[in-house]
């Protein structure tokens, strides 16, 4: 049986198409899109072709449209460059559920003197808008909530919370949304976000591993201070030597995101609706984790426990089965101790111990998720058997 590959939260496989439009890159076409002459020339063209393609599915303006290394270093960018120009006391609001690469910039600033606010969710995970408008203060110079949750999919009301901070903006707070997982999975729109900074990364839509954005409204833009510095590149806002052939990958993901992007979300909402289903008719005390309405959850996340099933054993006999899926977060996986976002959620530990995350792309077949759903259940009811047995 061919592997089947069912974690594409962690990382998606590169487009044909996207390969075809780096290769160049990599084979005939070296310039440095810095030089003058006309080796540089081109690969300028191809960076600013890309910044457009980018901009396009959000919404935005080329110009606002930020490279750099990953979704980490936009999200770090975002975090620490509104700060560096803050003197303490301030503060900052963000959720109880964000990827480590908020988490650490927010605690990392806490170290240094600023206030963190960290809001709760409910038991789907969701942040409420309210309690952000009620939670920051007058010194609060940034609010930062993730569009989709990569452990479990919660889709975050962040344009209610945008709204719900109007008064707060106007006196200067800016939002900051991370769209990693959101991004090629839902529309995301900076206008309809109403988002000031929006963190992007091109390896979960198709396109290759280690470049990213971060999108930049240009009314705020002399608010970010650069994290990377030495060179100048990107309006100074990043330095260092472009990776072109990466850049264009992601360009050309953006754009192939932006033509598939309403028959892929249907197909992978129903080959999601098939395994639920499955799943729930041959486990039927199978758990699932985040929002019931399938409206509220990313399309390609279903996050699930089976209780009693370890869930570390059950994705090792799924490995030897062939399928690929995760623990959750591939940032957190190999460390100990219970997800921080099932336990905001209200998850026991033992319950936590007990998830698996299920993620599907617009590649994945039905026949794939069948025999995903077989193995499942296989290996659920074996490990219950030898845990009945061990009794
Ligand atoms: N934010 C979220 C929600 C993510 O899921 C990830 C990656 O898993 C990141 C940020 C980091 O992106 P990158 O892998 O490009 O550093």
């Amino acid at each position: 049986m061919q592997p089947i590959y069912l974690d594409h939260a962690a990382t998606t496989p590169l487009d044909p198409q996207v390969l075809e439009a780096m290769l160049p890159w990599l084979r005939e076409h070296h310039g440095n899109p810095s030089s003058v002459h006309a080796f540089g020339r081109e690969a300028r063209v191809a960076v600013e072709l890309a910044r457009r393609q980018v901009s396009t599915l959000i919404g935005a303006t080329p110009s606002e449209v930020v490279f750099c290394g990953s979704g980490t270093e936009a999200n770090n960018l975002a975090i620490l460059g509104v700060f560096a120009g803050i003197e303490v006391p301030c503060s900052l609001t963000t959720s109880a559920v964000e990827h480590s690469s908020v988490r650490e910039p927010c605690a990392l600033l806490e170290r240094h003197g600023v206030r963190v606010g960290r809001i709760g969710v409910d038991l789907r995970g969701l942040v409420d808008p309210s309690s952000v408008a009620t939670a920051v203060g007058e010194d609060t110079a940034l609010v930062s909530v993730m569009l989709a949750n990569n452990e479990v999919g919660t889709i975050q009301p962040v344009r209610e919370i945008s709204q719900a901070l109007a008064p707060a903006r106007h006196r200067g707070l800016l939002v900051h949304s991370d769209a990693v997982q959101a991004l090629g999975k839902l529309a995301v729109r900076v206008d309809d976000l109403g988002v000031d900074l929006l963190s992007l990364s091109a390896h979960k839509l198709h396109g290759p591993k280690g470049v990213g954005a971060l999108y930049v409204r240009t009314a705020v833009a002399d608010r970010l201070a650069p994290r990377v510095v030495g060179g100048g590149q990107e309006r100074g806002r990043r330095a260092g030597t472009e990776n072109v052939a990466a850049i264009v990958g992601f360009g050309a993901a953006c754009e192939l995101a932006g033509e598939r992007s309403d028959r892929a979300r249907d197909h992978v909402a129903s080959l999601q609706g098939r395994l639920l289903d499955r799943v729930r008719h041959a486990i039927p005390d199978m758990r699932l984790h985040g929002p019931k309405d399938s409206l509220d959850r990313l399309p390609g996340i279903i996050s699930v426990g089976f209780p009693g099933v370890d869930g570390d054993s059950l994705l090792a006999r799924l490995d030897l089965d062939g399928i690929a899926v995760s623990r959750g977060s591939a940032c957190t996986s190999g460390t100990t101790g219970p997800s921080w976002v099932l336990s905001a959620m209200g998850l026991t530990e033992a319950q936590s111990r007990e998830t698996i995350r299920i993620s599907p792309a617009h590649t994945t077949t039905e026949d794939e998720i069948d025999l995903a759903v077989q193995a499942l259940f296989r290996n659920v009811r074996a490990m219950r058997a030898g845990a009945d047995h061990g009794r």
